[in-house]
This record gives C-alpha cells, structure tokens and sequence, in this order.
C-alpha cells in the first residue's frame, strides 16, 4: 500500500521551508517537494537589508543558512514538479512530473516567478544578453552598458547592484514615478551612472548576431546596451490548481488561517494575495499555515 503522508509542504522558497521547520518540530511525517533550487526568488535578491536579524544580506546566503536549518532537522526533502493535485477518496494525491504522494493535507508554497515582457524575441536571446537576474548574471557586465525595465523595489535594488559592476545603467519605466521605497529611490537618484526613463515603454528588443543589442522605445528612440535585465513584476506559480479558489491572476485566496476554499490545503508567501510582499510576511505566513496544519492533524 501506498504511504499516506500527514502533509506535502509544496515549494521550498522561504515560507515552504519556515513551514517544514515548524512541522518537523512537531514530528508531523511529511516531505518537501521543490522543482527549483531552495529559496526560489530570493536567491535573484543581491542585497537585503530590510529582514530583521541581518544589517545586509545577499539572497542565497539567507536562502542556503534556512536551507542548512531544515537539512539538520532531517527535513524529507526532495525534486519535484508539481502538475496537479488532486482528490482520492479522504486524500490529496500530489502528482509530480514523476510520482505521486499520498497525504491527509497540502501547503502550497509555490511563490512566483518573473512577468516576462512578452516581445519578439525575448525568449530567443534569454542567457544572450537577456536575464531576468542581475545578481546572477550582472558580473558578465563588467564595464558594459545595460538596460533594467521596470520601476518596482526589485528594479532599483538591481539597477543599484549592477551600477557598482556596468558602466551604464538605464533605468526605463514606464510610469512618472517609481512604485518602490524611497530609501531606494534616494539611492538611485545618488548614483552618477545611473540614467532615468520614464513614461517610456519598450515596444522592440533589437538584436545583433543573435545577441541583444539594445531597445526601441515607444517614441521611436533607441537605447544601445550589452544587456538587458526584466524587472516587471512577477506572476504567482498556480498553473497546477484548478480547484481551490484564486483571484482572476492566479493569486491563491485565502481565511485569515491562510486555509485555501479546500479545508486540507493551505497556503503561504508569495503565492497569495496580500498586501505586503516580503521575506518577512512570507516567513510568517509559512510558520502560521504550518501551525493551523498541525492543530488539524492532531
Ligand atoms: P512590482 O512592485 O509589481 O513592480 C513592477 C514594476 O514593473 C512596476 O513599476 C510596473 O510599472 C512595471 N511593469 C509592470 N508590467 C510592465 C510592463 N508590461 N512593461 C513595463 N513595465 C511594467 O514588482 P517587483 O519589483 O518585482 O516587486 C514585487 C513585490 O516584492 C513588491 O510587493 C515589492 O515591494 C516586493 N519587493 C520588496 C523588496 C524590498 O522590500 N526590498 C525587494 C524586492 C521586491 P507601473 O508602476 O507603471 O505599474
């Protein structure tokens, strides 16, 4: 017979691991499924400065240090892209690319991923000049020009982590202000290489030799760059669910318990909807669902 597990905790960004650490504390049997790297979107995050506890960290540090928490815990961890889930008498039945799990309840944890701008040949020249992470890619920019789309906190914390790297940045926007902390915006408008579009919009990324050479905007004017960095927002991982109730986008809604429309799934971080998205919110998300897992189970 198949293992019945208590719970499948899936998504292994910061709140899918804050809830394993507290579900393990509570000796509940349940495994960890994550079909990226631990952390997820944090792990495109340079520089931290606004989670309690650190003065300044970089994304992967925090992300491995939870990691290395719910590894010595003896966390069932494991890969797994997760397709659909879906019911089987009194069961959830996770269903990965791969396998299934058996559980009595569900966490989905699955955070977001980025917006793409959806342009001709974006696709074709991403990891060809263009990335949808400065922090990963931002050192093959050294003393080059790039470009960053957006105006939001991930925008400016990116633009300012490649402005110590790339001879240029340009910043374009395309509303009259930036939807993002103004710590960060005084920190932008400080820095002498940084140059600032706004009210324009990108209608054409052009390329040269099949690699990205620069930007039409919308009043016919070109930006020559070596690179281009999308920060447009990000989108919620919920393509698996066609049961539970979301918002129109994709975000999962849930009860102030963060219990989904289904009363054996629950939901934390990113993937809701909600008023503040941070390390913060989403590690107290991920502490709460697991909590109301377990007053459930016992
Ligand atoms: P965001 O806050 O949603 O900002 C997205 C930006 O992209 C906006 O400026 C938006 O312009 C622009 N945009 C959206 N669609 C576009 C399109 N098709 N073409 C051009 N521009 C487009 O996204 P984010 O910066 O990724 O941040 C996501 C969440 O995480 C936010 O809640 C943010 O506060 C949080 N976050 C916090 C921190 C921090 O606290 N340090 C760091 C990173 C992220 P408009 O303004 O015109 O709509």
């Amino acid at each position: 017979m198949k293992k019945i597990y208590d719970c499948v905790v899936i998504g292994a960004g910061v709140a899918g691991m804050t809830a394993a650490i507290y579900l393990k504390r509570a000796n509940i049997d349940f495994i960890l499924l994550e079909k990226g790297v631990p952390g997820g979107q944090i792990n495109k995050s340079s520089n931290i400065e606004n989670y309690p506890g650190f003065k300044k960290v970089d994304g992967p540090t925090l992300a491995f240090n939870i990691y290395e928490q719910i590894e010595k815990l003896g966390v069932d961890y494991k890969y797994g892209d997760v397709k659909e889930v879906r019911d089987s008498e009194n069961y959830k039945v996770v269903c990965t690319d791969k396998e299934e799990f058996v559980t009595k309840t569900v966490i989905i944890a699955t955070g977001r991923r980025p917006r793409e701008l959806g342009l001709a040949n974006e696709k074709k020249l991403l990891g060809s000049g263009i990335s949808y992470c400065a922090y990963c890619d931002g050192m093959l920019y050294k003393n080059k020009d790039v470009i960053i789309i957006g105006g939001g906190n991930s925008a400016l914390e990116e633009a300012l982590y490649i402005a110590d790297i790339a001879n240029k940045v340009y910043i374009v926007h395309r509303s009259s202000e930036y939807r993002a902390d103004q710590f960060l915006i005084d920190k932008v408008n400080k820095k002498e290489n940084i140059i600032k579009y706004f009210n324009k919009e990108v209608i054409d990324i052009l390329e040269q030799d099949d690699r990205f050479s620069g930007v039409k905007l919308n009043d016919e004017s070109v930006i020559n760059a070596d690179g281009l960095f999308i920060y447009i927002g990000q989108i919620p991982e919920t393509n698996f669910i066609d049961n539970i109730k979301t918002t129109e986008d994709g975000y999962i809604i849930t009860d102030s318990h963060l219990k989904t429309s289904d009363d054996k799934i629950y939901a934390c971080g990113d993937v809701l909807k909600k008023d503040l998205y941070q390390i913060a919110t989403s590690i107290g998300e991920g502490a709460l669902a697991a909590s109301n897992i377990i007053k459930i189970l016992k």
